[in-house]
């Protein structure tokens, strides 16, 4: 399907509007040219978004779960009868290959919907009862009131689902701003939203992290600061919050430690390592991308994962075949570079795949292996948030955890092995929010996302979601 008109409006109080603010040029990283122009909200189009959400919190959070779960599942429907052209629009602004936009995304974004809408019907909690003689006690778990929910360039649809959908099926409101780079399918969301959610639920602002983002926290109208972003944003927007004693969600970076031990199947761990590894073109905060292998597989994961991954057709968004697509923008391609630049001149480390740009045309970066690396090694520290992976040896299974744990990070974490009870003990040990078993990278609706340490607090998606976006609440009735 051919897209024949962007959005560009932002939708404040259930209106369609043109952004007052300066003008933001929305690229198609596949050929670096301009797709459209979007104006950012002015300073008077924020506080009306946030006027407007305040208006219609009372009534929104009053709805029964039932009535608000029939809103939720009617944004699924919309996303569904709209997948085709979502898919699109997404793939041409993020770049990503259509059939993950298509048939990855799509299906998934609409479930995020549909599970929130059922699981608010059924949550559960503490028994109320007689916790003091002659006094009942009850827990009800209520709204906050307005969201401010920032999001990254990523998943820039599914990042909307997994804000938007616990919070206003808890009984929220919401101002959702999209990162400047990818506003498009959210701004069409907010088209059919307009159409859905009584005016004011859902408001949906453009924008810079610093014209928008930050003075859309400082409102002290705000009741949660929820950001998917980078680590510095976290801390920037935790210092704001500060001031206003507001609640924060924070799903920061990731750095995620692939261990692999002597006894797992290589096959499956080099076909996972070249899927979860460079899906998204590595601009994942799950992303397989720090190896610690055991000296007895160490060579064969070397040579075996290189050569996959020389296999990995890049190219633009509908080209046949294509599994990787291009970078977000030229300086995520600069950024990139430079780590596997600095890496590779390091005499220890040889890049083994890839290790340069790509075409002269969009953002492409080649898929990246980089082996010999050592713990100290920046490449092996610092998330990159590109198609790169490293891969360092490691004595044993006990040295592995101990330099897996030894990050800042904590976001997600995977162990391949054959050996159940020794993949179990030591997922028991890994500090993060999720380690898979030989697989990496799978999320479910049902299941809860979200880090440790600097990766951040909060969760999306599960009934751990709608806690984060709601208050556990006492009320004791006299006899
Ligand atoms: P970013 O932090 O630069 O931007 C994220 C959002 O924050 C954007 O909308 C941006 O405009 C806004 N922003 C920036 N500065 C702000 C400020 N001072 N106040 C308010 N808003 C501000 O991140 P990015 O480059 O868009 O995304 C990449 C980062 O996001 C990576 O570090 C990645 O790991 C992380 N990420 C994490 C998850 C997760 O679930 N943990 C998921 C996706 C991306």
């Amino acid at each position: 399907m051919a897209i024949t008109r962007f959005p560009t409006e932002l939708l404040i109080n259930g209106h369609r509007v043109a952004g007052q603010g300066r003008v933001e040029s929305v690229l198609n990283p596949c050929t670096g040219e301009a797709l459209c122009e979007v104006r950012e909200a002015s300073a008077d189009q924020l506080r009306l978004a946030v006027d407007a959400a305040s208006a219609a919190f009372p009534a929104w959070a009053a709805l029964t779960p039932r009535e608000r779960s029939v809103y939720l599942f009617k944004i699924a429907d919309a996303i569904e009868a709209h997948g085709d052209e979502l898919a699109m629009l997404e793939s041409l602004n993020c770049g990503k290959p259509l059939p993950a936009a298509r048939n990855d995304e799509i299906p998934a974004i609409a479930d995020v919907y549909r599970f929130f809408g059922g699981a608010i019907r059924n949550m559960s909690g503490p028994l109320a009862g007689e916790y003091l003689a002659g006094h009942t006690s009850m827990i009800r778990r209520d709204p906050l009131g307005v969201v401010a929910s920032i999001a990254p360039w990523n998943y820039p649809l599914m990042m909307a689902a997994w804000k938007l959908g616990p919070a206003i099926a808890m009984g929220n409101t919401v101002v959702l701003k999209p990162s400047e780079n990818t506003p498009l399918t959210t701004l069409r969301l907010g088209e059919l939203l307009a159409d859905i959610l009584p005016a004011g639920v859902v408001n949906i602002v453009c924008g810079r992290g610093d014209t928008v983002g930050a003075p859309l926290i400082r409102d002290q109208r705000i009741r949660v600061a929820s950001l998917t972003g980078d680590v510095s944003t976290g801390s920037k927007i935790m210092e704001a919050a500060a001031r206003n004693i507001q609640r924060t969600h924070l799903e920061l970076g990731g750095k995620a430690p692939v261990i692999v031990l002597d006894d797992a199947d290589l096959g499956q761990v080099v076909e996972g390592l070249r899927t979860f590894g460079y899906y998204n073109a590595g601009q994942d905060c799950t992303a397989a991308c720090r190896v610690y292998a055991t000296d007895k597989i160490y060579e064969k994961l070397v040579a075996d994962l290189s050569s996959a991954v020389s296999t990995i057709k890049v190219g633009s968004q509908q080209e046949p075949g294509v599994e990787m697509g291009p970078l977000i923008s030229a300086r995520q391609r600069d950024r990139v570079a430079s780590f596997v630049d600095r890496a590779a001149q390091l005499a220890h480390i040889e890049v083994t795949a890839g290790g340069s740009a790509l075409g002269n045309q969009g953002f492409f970066y080649k898929p990246t292996v980089i082996a010999g690396a050592r713990q100290e090694d920046e490449i092996v520290r610092s998330e990159v948030f590109g198609p790169v992976v490293s891969i360092t040896r490691v004595k044993d299974a006990e040295q592995a955890v101990a330099w897996a744990n030894d990050s800042e990070y904590g976001l997600a974490s995977s162990v391949w092995s054959n050996n159940v009870g020794t993949a179990m003990n030591i997922a028991s040990r890994l500090q993060y929010g999720c380690t898979w078993v030989n697989t990496h990278f799978m999320l479910v609706s049902e299941m809860p996302h979200g880090g440790m340490k600097h990766s951040g607090y909060g969760k999306d998606m599960s009934v751990y979601a709608l806690e984060d976006y709601s208050c556990a609440r006492h009320i004791m009735v006299k006899h």
